[in-house]
């Protein structure tokens, strides 16, 4: 009666539809009607996820609407989200 112990929980990156363990993505949620990064994984409420990478991020970036307002069926705007700054700046 073993089953489960070493599943991982697989995450689908909203942006390229890649799949990945969660520790690979980054989360984001929508915390008081505004989207934000999870970087601590602690928000409550419905997530989403990112490929912690430039490349998705900028897509997420670009295609705000196709990407970010359809995971979290929103209407937010780009300007709503703080971005990704140089953590170690
Ligand atoms: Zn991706």
């Amino acid at each position: 009666m073993k089953d489960g112990c070493s599943h991982i929980p697989e995450r689908t990156c909203i942006v390229c539809r890649r799949k990945a363990s969660k520790h690979e993505l980054l989360r984001m949620s929508v915390v008081k009607g505004l989207p934000m990064w999870d970087y601590k994984r602690r928000l409550p409420g419905r997530g989403a996820y990112v490929c912690f990478g430039e490349e998705c991020l900028e897509k997420a970036r670009h295609n705000f609407k196709g990407c970010i307002n359809r995971a979290f069926r929103g209407n937010f705007s780009a300007e709503d989200l703080v971005w990704l700054q140089k953590i170690d700046n």
